[in-house]
């Protein structure tokens, strides 16, 4: 087993926050980029976690990233907020949406926030579970770069196109689920690659179009997107929600970008909040929620079952009470990045 070394929460944050400042990260991204990858070590998303904070410097140094960069608020219509990130880095960007976002959900029953000109390599349930803690209801969906071939080809064209979905809870941990469209987040087949660990069959192909299980040829061809076309529909409609509608890249603009091969997608996010308050034709969220619980009592009911978010918020109470174990060669490498 590779060598960890164990740190508090806290100190991941103010390693992250000292790396990307070394780098020239003004406060304001640092502590917000600080904040997601935090988060993701914390709740056991390691892919998204201090393992990220060298594709946010290799974006500022080869694709253009302003790590500077101050997003800016304005209204495309009464429910609908835009924030230009000013090719920053989407954890600032989503973080000045977030207020607006539940204020004009609130107002208005239902939201959406375009988040345009941002370099994006987080995951996003942060911020649907964010809205969650506001009662609301939520989605938000980002493109990356083409890694993924469309159902029956073998060619990259669709980004490995996340999607979550948050509901809130009175009590316990808000049902979150956040998922590529992808068979495997690209950060896994990263993970396996420096573990020196084949990946499972039907996550890719190589570049001859060919199955494969060794991640370095994974990486060279095409990753395949979940269960065959139904995956490969929601990556077409995340590209036309992130792309399209909100005046964005798709994935394979973002490839075209990319023209340093650092793997740090340049596109938008496009988030949805939903008031339950404004929604249920009884007109009581508490009870829209009560019967929500029914349903999850049902799913739980049922052996082998868990619910989504679940297993993140049990890994943050440990992180909290124990910390977190770091892979020693994930330290040394941003240390050497930021010169500590
Ligand atoms: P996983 O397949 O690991 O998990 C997807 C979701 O399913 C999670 O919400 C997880 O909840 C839930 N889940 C897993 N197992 C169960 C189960 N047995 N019962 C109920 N729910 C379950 O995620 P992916 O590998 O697809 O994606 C990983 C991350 O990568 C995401 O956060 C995504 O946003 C990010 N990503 C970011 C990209 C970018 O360019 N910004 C591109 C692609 C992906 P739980 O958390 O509780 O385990």
């Amino acid at each position: 087993m590779s060598e960890t070394v164990r740190m508090s929460v806290a100190e991941i944050h103010d390693l992250a926050v000292q790396a990307l400042q070394s780098r020239g990260c003004s406060t304001a991204q640092a502590q917000a980029i600080a904040d997601t990858v935090t988060a993701a070590e914390r709740d056991g998303a390691r892919s998204h976690g201090l393992f990220r904070i060298p594709f946010y410097v290799k974006a500022i140094d080869g694709a253009g990233a302003q790590p500077a960069a101050d997003p800016a608020l304005s209204d495309l219509a009464p429910g609908v907020v835009r924030v230009d990130g000013g090719m920053g880095f989407a954890p600032l960007a989503l973080q000045r949406g977030a207020e607006p976002l539940i204020e004009r959900a609130r107002s208005q029953g239902i939201a959406a926030l375009a988040v345009t000109d941002v370099f994006h390599i987080a995951a996003l349930w942060p911020e649907v579970e964010r809205m969650t803690e506001e009662g609301l209801v939520a989605f938000a969906f980002t493109g990356a770069i083409n890694y993924v071939a469309p159902a029956g080809g073998t060619q990259p064209l669709y980004g490995t196109n996340p999607m979550a979905f948050g509901w809130p809870r009175e009590d316990g941990a808000p049902i979150v689920f956040d998922q590529a469209s992808s068979a495997a987040a690209r950060g896994e087949i990263q993970l396996h690659k420096r573990a020196g660990k084949p990946i499972p069959e039907g996550w890719a192909v190589g570049p001859d179009g060919e199955p494969t299980t060794d991640p370095e040829t994974a990486l060279a061809g095409a990753q395949l997107p979940f269960g065959g076309h139904k995956g490969a529909a929601i990556a077409l409609m995340v590209e036309l929600l992130a792309g399209a509608l909100i005046g964005d890249l798709f994935s394979y603009e973002a490839g075209e970008h990319d023209t340093n091969g650092v793997g740090a997608p340049r596109g938008g996010e496009f988030m949805i909040a939903i008031d339950p308050a404004r929604c249920a034709a009884h007109g009581d969220a508490a009870r829209s929620l009560a019967r929500a619980e029914e349903l999850f009592a049902r799913v739980l009911g049922q052996e082998g079952t868990r619910l989504p978010g679940q297993r993140r918020h049990e890994i943050r109470a440990r992180s909290r009470d124990q910390g977190v174990e770091v892979a020693q060669a994930t330290v040394d490498e941003i240390r050497d990045l930021a010169g500590i």
